[in-house]
Formats: structure tokens, C-alpha cells, sequence
């Protein structure tokens, strides 16, 4: 095929402009990038050979690095997999990564060149980053097992590429960098400078598991690094191999070893990162460990070794006694894969339990990057719900700051035995509940649950330190009041609380009076047993239609409007504004809890016209 020009994708095109025009200060990295899928390309090659049966010479697998002082080009070659034509245009002509668009929206929004350093950073870019110091790239590649010729790739970083056949391409990828004038001012240092390119090797890409050579001369150890006591290696190289398998460009959170000795032997080296990835809640997101077997690389994406729920962790585990050529599916069912899962959890659990005490910082920053995620565990790991509430936070009515539930416990007036949470779409919305007042007037405390998962799990978990949790917002409420306040005998209220019923019939199932509330006229409850008008919601939502869940409508016997009522349906109960009224009454308990009304309209006018009279 002839040379073709083709344009990057849109969101590429803008991604390479942030390269090109080099908003990041650390430039070095490019190099990592480069190695990094190398390296991935190697053990692809590996693979396809060990398990696929590809025809392929592995026997000295490495990566080499030239550089040219004079023609100023740094050369990077590997001889692993290889792409394609189709291949090269999918994968470097556009970014299928998710959260792209989100990534360049926020960049947009952020003008200050800082801000989009560290977003930049959050997303990584891989081979883009070359773009950050040459000012032309030649990919030249060969895909291990197809005939013949093999393709180039050539780009200045603008909006085109060209690609054509290239003859005598060698199975692997070569990738050509021509170097920008050094600028030291712009961090941009002589990247054909040997020195420099060893020292960069030695620190981002030591533990990587092929040679990297340098004309003869290896540059790297390829020390795996979990298999190095922790006390050998220095935080930069963990951090380092952190980047190098999650293709972020920040340092760790926290970093898990493991070591287990005996019938069934394995190694794992996990990181928590610090923050939460773009695509968190995407289901199409990659995910799972990185499995070895005795130091060789099998597979990515292992989600069989880590629940859904610690989707962010990242890390490796390397497996003694597997087979090298296990398959996904076998492994789904291996008791030993099984195994290692649960003693992960386990630790990955209690390393946020340990951060809760001995850096309190740390583990405020792992609760709010990864909180939403971990409560999903409280839904689809029954085993583990004790150790998941331990190291949950949840915001209170208490004070600003998030909260265990331990120190809620802690803080619980005397005569309380159950454990108060009221679910919501905001803290705001929450705390200005009409549900909330009486607990407020008198001192309890209350969760406030703001995580649309919340609304889910409170129902799958019975109870924290015997305490059982309880929505303010469902079934009756009995506090025990101090002042032993005088109620009104629902005698009084009973003709006016039938006729409510009455004529509120399609919307509530019952109507009475209220012990929780002291300002507001009334407020809609759930039945104990009935699914909550935010969980309908969401069935909804999911396409799943059933019956609606009438909810009761309590009313607050000390609120004029409600006294008001009483009388004037004693004075005549066919006075035709009492039916209006009834349906305003309904219609601000609704919005008060910040719920939808059925006909909006229609309760503007019953409005407007109600208040029409007194003006
Ligand atoms: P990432 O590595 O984060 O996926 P990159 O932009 O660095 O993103 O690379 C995109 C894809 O291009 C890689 O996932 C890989 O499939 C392919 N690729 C890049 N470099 C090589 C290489 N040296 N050999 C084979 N494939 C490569």
C-alpha cells in the first residue's frame, strides 16, 4: 500500500497539542513510557508463543537503546509483538481510553499551567509523551507472525501521521525520535547524551524483566521487585514499578508485600494509589492484578485476584505452583487463586485500618478517592462486612469532618441503641430534612449518607457492633423524650387524619401524627419493611416498573397549619378548600425532603391561587 495521510481522532489531536507545547515538567519520562510498552510488547511475544503456539524466535528478548549526539535521534527497539497497519492507526492514531473527553474537559477548564501538569499526570498519555521532546517520531514495526512487509509510522505532533508499507521491517518496534534543541530553562535536557539515558533507565525502568541494553552493556538489573525484601528497595523504585504497571503518573498511596511460604507459595507486591482513576465507575475500565509464574509474566486484567470492590488497587502476584499456560478460565475456578483472593482482601483491609491510626492524613485521602467504591463491598462481600464497616467514614450531623462508626458509637447518647443515618442527594438536602428535626432539637446524631450506593448496602448490613443501623426517614420514631412533653391525644386528631386519608388515598397509606417533628407541618416516612422512594427510583431508572410504594404522612400536631386544619375541618368538613389544602400539605412534605412532585403545575396553581387570597 502507497503512503496514506491520516488525522489523528479529535481528543488525540487535542492531547498531542498539551505534548507538543510540553506542559509537564518531568520530561524524562517519556523514556519510562517507551520501555514501559516494550517491555509489554515482550511479554505479549512471550505469551503468544507459550499459549497460542506463534511461531516465534524468544530467545533473547530485550529492548535496545541508541542515541546520536550528532543526527540528534534517540532510538528505542524491541523485538516483541509488533502491530499491525490496522493496529498503528487503532492504537496510536487514537486514544481509546476512557474519560478522555472528561480528562480534556477539565484541562480546558484549568488555564493555569500547573493544574494541567497534574491532570496530565492522573491520566498519563504513553507514547504521546514522546512529543514532549521531539519534534518528529518514526514508529517502524512488524507484527511476530505475518509474512512479509511491516509498517512505518511518521508524525510531527500536529493533526496528521502518514503510514506506508516499509519493506525490510524486523519483527518488534522501533521507534525514532527526533530530538528538540535542548532547553534546560524548559527542563527539556540532551536526551542523546548516554550518561543521561543510562541514569534515566536505572531509575524508572531498573526492575523492568528484559535486558536493556546499551550498544553491549545491560543498563538494568531486572530484579523482580517483589521478590526483593522491602527493607532493599527504596521508594522511588517501588514507585517507579507502580507506574510502570498502572500507567499512572503519581506516586503510590500505599504499598502492600506479601509473602506466603509453605503448601502454596506466592509473592505479591500491591499498591493503593492516591487517587481515584477517571474511569472508577466505568464498566468497561481495566482492571485486575498482573499474574507471574515463578517471575514470568502470564497475565493483566486478572480480576479473579481481586474483588470488584478494590478495583483501584494495583500490583502483581506471583504464583509458585501454577501452570505457565493456565487459561482465564481455569483460572476462575482455581482453589488456590481463590485462596490468595481472600487473603488480599484481608490485607489490602487491614493496611487502611492500620493508615486509620498511624496516618490518619493518608487515610482521609484513600476514604475520599476510593470510599464509594469500598461500600460496594458491603453489598457483595457478606464475609467481609465487619472489616469494611471498620474502615468506612460517613458524614454526620455531628460535625464537619467524616466519622466512624466506631466514634459514632462512641459519642451515642445513653438511651440510644440503634445506629441514625438518613440517605440523601446532598449534605444540605440531608441536614435540612424535615426527618431530621427532633433528632437535631435533641441532640442525636445522625449519618448522613450522600453515595447513591448508600442507599443500597444500609439494607444489606444488619448491624455494627451489635448496634442496628436505622433509617430516621422509615417506620415509627420513639424518642425518648427529656422534657416528657405533653402530646396531643390522637383522639383529637382522628376525624381530621381519616379524612387526609381519605382524600389523600392514591398518594399515602396512612396518615398520623408526628414524633419527629418541631418546625416543619409534616413529612412523608417509609413503612419499615418498604423499599425508599430513592431505591424506586433507581429500579426505575434500571428499567425494572412495579407497583409504586405508598408511604405514610406524619403530621406535626404543634404546627398552626396543622391545628389550623383540625379546626377548620371541625367547623365543616365539606368546606371545599380542605381538599386543596390536604394536597399542598402533601406536596411541601415531598419537596421539603427534596422529592418530585407528580404534577408540579397543578401544585403551582393550588399555590398561587391559595396565596392569591391572602394577599
Ligand atoms: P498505553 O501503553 O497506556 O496503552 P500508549 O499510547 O503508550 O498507551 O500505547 C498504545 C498502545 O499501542 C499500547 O497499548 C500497545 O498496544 C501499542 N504499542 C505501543 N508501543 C508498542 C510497542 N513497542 N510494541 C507493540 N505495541 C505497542
Amino acid at each position: 500500500m502507497t503512503m496514506e495521510t491520516l488525522e489523528f481522532q479529535a481528543e488525540a489531536r487535542q492531547l498531542l497539542q498539551l505534548m507538543v507545547h510540553s506542559i509537564y515538567s518531568n520530561k524524562d519520562i517519556f523514556l519510562r513510557e517507551l520501555i514501559s510498552n516494550a517491555s509489554d510488547a515482550l511479554d505479549k511475544l512471550r505469551l503468544a508463543k507459550l499459549q497460542d503456539g506463534l511461531e516465534a524466535d524468544t530467545s533473547d528478548l530485550h529492548i535496545q537503546i541508541e542515541a546520536d549526539t550528532e543526527a540528534r535521534t534517540l532510538i528505542v527497539r524491541d523485538n516483541g509483538i509488533g502491530m499491525t497497519r490496522e493496529e498503528v492507526v487503532a492504537l496510536i492514531g487514537t486514544i481509546a481510553k476512557s474519560g478522555t473527553a472528561d480528562l480534556l474537559a477539565k484541562l480546558k477548564e484549568a488555564n493555569e499551567a500547573k493544574g494541567d501538569a497534574e491532570l496530565i499526570g492522573q491520566f498519563g498519555v504513553g507514547f504521546y509523551s514522546t512529543f514532549m521532546v521531539a519534534d518528529k517520531v518514526t514508529l517502524v514495526t512488524h507484527k511476530a507472525g505475518t509474512e512479509g512487509h511491516g509498517t512505518r509510522w511518521e508524525s510531527a505532533g500536529e493533526g496528521t501521521y502518514t503510514i506506508e508499507d516499509e519493506p525490510d521491517a524486523p519483527v518488534g518496534t522501533t521507534v525514532t525520535l527526533q530530538l528538540r534543541p535542548k532547553d534546560e530553562e524548559d527542563a527539556l535536557y540532551d536526551y542523546a547524551d548516554e550518561w543521561r539515558i543510562k541514569e534515566i533507565v536505572k531509575r524508572y525502568s531498573d526492575f523492568i524483566s528484559f535486558p536493556i541494553r546499551m550498544g553491549d552493556e545491560a543498563l538494568n538489573s531486572m530484579k523482580a521487585l517483589w521478590a526483593r525484601p522491602r527493607s532493599e528497595v527504596t521508594d522511588e523504585e517501588y514507585h517507579e514499578f507502580y507506574k510502570h504497571i498502572s500507567h499512572d503518573w503519581s506516586e503510590p498511596l500505599e504499598i502492600i508485600n506479601m509473602k506466603a511460604e509453605g503448601t502454596f507459595e506466592y509473592e505479591a507486591l500491591l499498591f493503593i494509589p492516591s487517587r481515584a482513576p477517571h474511569d472508577l465507575f466505568q464498566r468497561d475500565a481495566r482492571r485486575g492484578l498482573q499474574l507471574y509464574v515463578k517471575r514470568v509474566f502470564i497475565m493483566d486484567d486478572s480480576k479473579e485476584l481481586i474483588p470488584d470492590y478494590l478495583r483501584f488497587v494495583k500490583g502483581v502476584v506471583d504464583a509458585a505452583d501454577l501452570s505457565l499456560n493456565i487459561s482465564r478460565e481455569i483460572l476462575q475456578q482455581d482453589r488456590h487463586i481463590q485462596m490468595i483472593r481472600r487473603r488480599l482482601i484481608k490485607k489490602v483491609l487491614s493496611t487502611i485500618k492500620d493508615l486509620m491510626s498511624s496516618n490518619p492524613e493518608k487515610y482521609a485521602t484513600f476514604w475520599r478517592e476510593f470510599g464509594r467504591a469500598v461500600k460496594e463491598g458491603l453489598l457483595n462481600d457478606p464475609d467481609n462486612h465487619k472489616p469494611i464497616l471498620e474502615i468506612a467514614s460517613f458524614g454526620t450531623t455531628a460535625q464537619d469532618e467524616p466519622t466512624t462508626l466506631a466514634a459514632y458509637v462512641e459519642r451515642m447518647k445513653e438511651d440510644q441503641e440503634e445506629i441514625y443515618y438518613l440517605t440523601g442527594e446532598s449534605r444540605s438536602q440531608v441536614v435540612n430534612s424535615p426527618h431530621m428535626e427532633a433528632f437535631q432539637a435533641q441532640g442525636y446524631e445522625v449519618l448522613i449518607l450522600t453515595d447513591p450506593v448508600d442507599e443500597i448496602w444500609v439494607d444489606a448490613v444488619p448491624d455494627f457492633d451489635g448496634k442496628k443501623l436505622r433509617s430516621i426517614a422509615r417506620g415509627s420514631v420513639d424518642l425518648k423524650k427529656d422534657d416528657a412533653e405533653e402530646k396531643e391525644p390522637e383522639g383529637d386528631f382522628a376525624p381530621l387524619l381519616g379524612f387526609l386519608k381519605e382524600k389523600l388515598d392514591e398518594q399515602v397509606k396512612e396518615v398520623r401524627l408526628s414524633h419527629r417533628l418541631t418546625t416543619s407541618a409534616a413529612c412523608l416516612v417509609s413503612d419499615s419493611d418498604d423499599i425508599t422512594p430513592a431505591l424506586e427510583k433507581m429500579y426505575r431508572a434500571m428499567g425494572q416498573d412495579g407497583p409504586r410504594v405508598k408511604r405514610i404522612l406524619e403530621l406535626n400536631p404543634n404546627h398552626a397549619l396543622v391545628a389550623g386544619l383540625r379546626s377548620a375541618h371541625e367547623r365543616g368538613a365539606e368546606d371545599p378548600a380542605l381538599p386543596e389544602t390536604a394536597e399542598l400539605l402533601y406536596g411541601t412534605a415531598l419537596l421539603a425532603e427534596g422529592g418530585d412532585l407528580e404534577d408540579p403545575a397543578r401544585f403551582a396553581k393550588l399555590l398561587a391561587d391559595r396565596l392569591a387570597r391572602t394577599v
